[in-house]
């Protein structure tokens, strides 16, 4: 295996490493070691455990709350964990077991040249980014756009391998290890026995990446999703796939107003029984992307991205409903993009993906002159009932200060990206502050400070607001239990002070 020693080094010709998309770094890192196995994985565990070093994982680095970003100490990559070891049929489904290294990009390419005996099956996680690694949306429960219809990451893991900072490897199927209420038990390889008290805080009813999963007689393998690699190292995941719809169509229709647009998507999300994804794009995503694409249309302010799948037989009748639901929420066709062929669908996707990607560039550029600021955007989610209050919460507070901004997302599961953009210091703690107050409503309101990205180094103190100290107590306890000694992913959910308790 191969490693790198020395900060000096690993500043000079890997600083990548050393950053994910929050643009938070440190930099304080002594080793950076490439596994190329389980086996390796172990070893490399068992230096860090002799030496008392905390080692963090990173994978893709596409993560937006410095997940992977190591804080102090070693840091390990499991980009070399790249294999895809095929298809099977197991209880009625295709799955495909494949290591934590393999690319989003990668896994789908796979699917396309596979025959499922004549038929056509996908992966339906789409977490926009398509550089993302298995591993990664695995520890992070990331969901994505078509998540309306499919659901997150953690509603395809049907089996796990997770190396424990101990150096024992478990194998977890979905379905085989259940607490018993709120005490779980796992036996290790090794013969000993772990104890687990499951967190009793309760889970918001809506999409949810914030803190460890927890609910009495919960499956053993729920833990692991979405823990932000602070429990274990996964090296091998088996995802389980879906049938591939027969047609897509991808629709981008434009509105004058904001309101236009949010009309049109509650009353398509009542008509349309066949989409699959509804993304909403506020006033201060089209200033973000007008320098960028000149094709914008400049008299309009709102966007409603949707897809649906249809047959030959209902598509007539599905368009004339559209037409019509457009024309009620002064849009239409003409300012509708539409594509059935996968060329037009990339076309439309792209500019879906360039809005976190353009607040990320404009993000660095500041941060040059500012180096203390970092991307500010929540990802709260809410129940349905409370989604316009909700934004009518950003709309007041953000208004009288004049911060750039913009409001984008998965509208379809009433989770808006509320992102500010701090142009200076002064502009950042002011957004910083915001976004707490912001995280208070969305609990008020019955939501997540977190339905998609995680807590990482940057949202600890919106997970207090969620679950109050005495769930984050109780989350580090189970940490204790599995990573005795504190070393995995140290930083990432919980501050210091809970793990030294
Ligand atoms: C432009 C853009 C768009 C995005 N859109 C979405 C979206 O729509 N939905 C969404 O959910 N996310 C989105 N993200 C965020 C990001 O892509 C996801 O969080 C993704 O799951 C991170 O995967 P990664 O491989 O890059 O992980 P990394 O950033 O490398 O790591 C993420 C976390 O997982 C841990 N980890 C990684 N691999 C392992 C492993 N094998 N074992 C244990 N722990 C591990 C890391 O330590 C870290 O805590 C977006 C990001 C960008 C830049």
């Amino acid at each position: 295996m191969r490693i790198i020693e020395g900060k000096e080094n690993i500043i000079s010709g890997f600083s990548t490493y050393l950053q994910d998309e929050s643009k938070l770094s440190f930099g304080d890192v002594k080793y950076l070691a490439f596994p190329e196995n389980e086996g390796d994985v172990c070893e490399f565990l068992k230096f860090c455990r002799d030496k008392n070093m905390p080692v963090t994982i990173s994978n893709g680095k596409t993560g937006v709350v410095g997940g992977a970003v190591p804080v102090s100490g070693a840091l390990m990559s499991l980009e070399k964990f790249n294999k895809i070891f095929g298809v099977k049929k197991s209880i009625g489904e295709y799955r495909v077991r494949l290591e934590s290294g393999v690319s989003l990009d990668q896994f789908y390419k796979f699917l396309e040249n596979e025959n499922f005996s004549g038929e056509k099956y996908f992966y339906p996680v789409d977490v926009t980014e398509s550089t993302a690694k298995i591993g990664g949306t695995v520890s992070t429960n990331a969901s994505g756009e078509r998540s309306f219809k499919y659901g997150p990451t953690r509603n395809w893991v049907r089996s796990l391998r997770v190396v424990l900072s101990d150096g024992n490897v478990l194998s977890i199927e979905r379905g085989k290890i259940f607490a018993n209420g709120y005490d779980l038990e796992i036996k290790l390889p090794d013969g000993s026995i772990k104890k687990i008290k499951i967190p009793q805080y309760k889970m918001p009813s809506v999409k949810n990446a914030a803190g460890y999963y927890a609910k009495k007689n919960m499956d053993l393998i729920d833990l692991f999703i979405g823990s932000e690699g602070t429990l274990g190292v996964i090296t091998e995941v088996e995802l389980a796939l879906t049938k591939k719809p027969e047609n897509i169509m991808t629709l981008l229709a434009f509105f004058p107003q904001e309101q236009n647009a949010m009309n049109f998507f509650f009353e398509c999300k009542q008509m349309l029984t066949s989409a699959v994804v509804f993304e909403y794009f506020d006033k201060g995503a089209f200033e973000l992307l007008r320098p960028k694409m000149a094709d914008l249309p400049p008299d309009k302010n709102a966007a409603i991205f949707f897809e649906i799948e249809y047959t030959d037989d209902n598509l007539g009748n599905t368009m004339l409903a559209i037409e019509e639901l457009l024309k009620k929420n002064n849009s239409s066709m003409d300012n509708t993009w539409g594509g059935f062929e996968k060329k037009e669908i990339e076309k439309i996707r792209q500019i879906r993906h360039s809005i976190p990607e353009t607040i990320n560039e404009t993000l660095a550029r500041t941060k040059q002159k500012y180096p203390a600021i970092h991307k500010i955007s929540a990802d709260i989610a809410v129940p349905a009932e409370n989604f316009l209050e909700m934004i009518s919460y950003y709309k007041s507070k953000l208004e009288p200060m004049k911060l750039q901004n913009t409001i984008f997302g998965h509208i379809g599961e009433n989770h808006l990206h509320m992102n500010i953009l701090p142009r200076n210091n002064e502009e950042f703690l002011k957004a910083k502050e915001l976004h707490l107050d912001f995280a208070a409503k969305a609990v008020l309101l019955g939501g997540t400070v977190s339905a998609e990205h995680g807590i990482g180094k940057i949202k600890h103190q919106y997970l207090e607001v969620m679950y109050g100290k005495k769930g984050l107590k109780q989350m580090a306890e189970v940490k204790k239990v599995l990573d005795p000694k504190g070393i995995l992913n140290r930083g990432n959910i919980f501050n210091e002070e809970y793990l030294n308790a």
